[in-house]
């Protein structure tokens, strides 16, 4: 009996010191100065294709309202520039005339491509944003209901090549060493927009914010739990809608790529929206691919290329990026998780 008591006032001492440390490590993550902090969303807006939230912690209202326009704007601006489904973006003048003639472009495009030819570089192109034949082709097909033949998909291939992209920095222009090339910049703008309006929530003097776009997501400062740390729930690819996984964040993105996220259905049958450069078939190896990355436009890049070289190189790949984690589940066996050596920092 006494030993019970004795085991019950420990335990309680424990709590009641668990509770005090926990109270104490958010006290410091609280700014000097700390109760008038707030926290509003935008609410679901579409964008690129797919829903946008965009989350701001700031001292008073007005902040949060300029936080969140700001960062909207920027990812509508982005949109308007590197869509290829707009009639009148710039990315679509570029497709249009690229090979008639060297196209000037703004320096957001530029700076884009510059980085879409690095990850081409540094994934044996894996990652190739000329892609744009090859995916117009099943966009199509499915339209169609019908499958691509052999000889549709050669043909596309021989209009693929980042290789054929010319990129002069001194003029800043685009050019196209082949006819019929096309631009996608699906597997990349995405990330782009996002760190493009977490920089804009901080010029607005936002203390602590979150820009998810699809489900690809950047996060910086203060959440409105008042931490440093924000928590992410990763959804179950079985379309349940439960939750994987949930992980803890500070300033650093996530990005998602997957065949559950967007697909291509012909005859019934699910193709995986990315594409293997080399084959022109459809990613099958991953189910779903997460990486975690100091900015977005790394995370959503590497997400595709990660998908498209498969699980073993892949990951390697990802060991050998500094700062950067994966966690991806095999289509062969969707129970598993393969992580690097560092994911489970990030996991609770
Ligand atoms: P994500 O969801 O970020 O993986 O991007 C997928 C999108 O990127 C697709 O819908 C295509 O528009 C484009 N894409 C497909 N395959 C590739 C590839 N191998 N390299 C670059 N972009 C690709
Ligand atoms: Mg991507």
């Amino acid at each position: 009996m006494y030993k019970t008591l004795r085991l019950i006032a420990v335990l309680a001492l424990v709590a009641v010191w668990a509770i005090v440390i926990r109270m104490w490590t958010t006290r410091q993550t609280l700014p000097p100065s700390a109760p008038a902090v707030t926290s509003g969303q935008s609410g679901t807006r579409l964008v690129m294709g797919t829903f946008a939230n965009v989350t701001a912690v700031a001292r008073d209202q007005d902040t949060i309202t300029r936080a969140v326009t700001a960062a909207h704007d920027e990812l509508d601006a982005v949109d308007d520039m590197m869509s290829d489904y707009k009639p009148d973006s710039e990315l679509t003048l570029v497709n249009r005339e690229a090979f008639d003639r060297p196209v000037p472009v703004s320096e957001p495009l530029f700076e884009v491509l510059q980085a879409s030819l690095e990850y081409s570089i540094i994934s044996e192109g894996a990652f190739d944003v000329t892609i744009g034949p090859v995916v117009q082709l099943w966009r199509d097909m499915q339209k169609q209901n019908s499958r691509p033949t052999d000889q549709q998909l050669a043909e596309a291939r021989q209009k693929v090549g980042y290789r054929h992209l010319i990129l002069d920095a001194e003029n800043r222009t685009v050019r196209f060493a082949r006819p019929g090339m096309k631009l996608d910049l699906g597997a990349i703008a995405k990330g782009y927009a996002i760190d493009r309006a977490i920089d804009a929530m901080k010029a607005a003097g936002a203390a602590g914010g979150l820009v998810d776009v699809g489900g690809d997501i950047r996060c910086f400062g203060l959440s409105p739990k008042l931490t440093n740390t924000w928590r992410i729930g990763l959804d179950d690819p079985d379309g349940d809608g439960d939750i994987l996984l949930v992980l803890n964040l500070t300033d650093i993105a996530v990005a998602t790529s997957g065949d559950y996220r967007r697909f291509v259905v012909i005859d019934d049958q699910r193709f995986s929206h990315i594409i293997n450069p080399s084959t022109t078939a459809s990613a099958r190896d991953l189910t779903s691919v997460t990486i975690i990355a100091p900015t977005a436009m790394q995370a959503d890049a590497l997400a595709t290329v990660v998908s498209v070289m498969g699980h073993e190189k892949g990951l390697a790949l990802i060991e050998s990026v500094d700062n950067t984690e994966a966690i991806l589940i095999p289509a062969a066996d969707p129970a598993l998780f393969i992580k690097t050596k560092g994911a489970d920092d990030y996991i609770r």
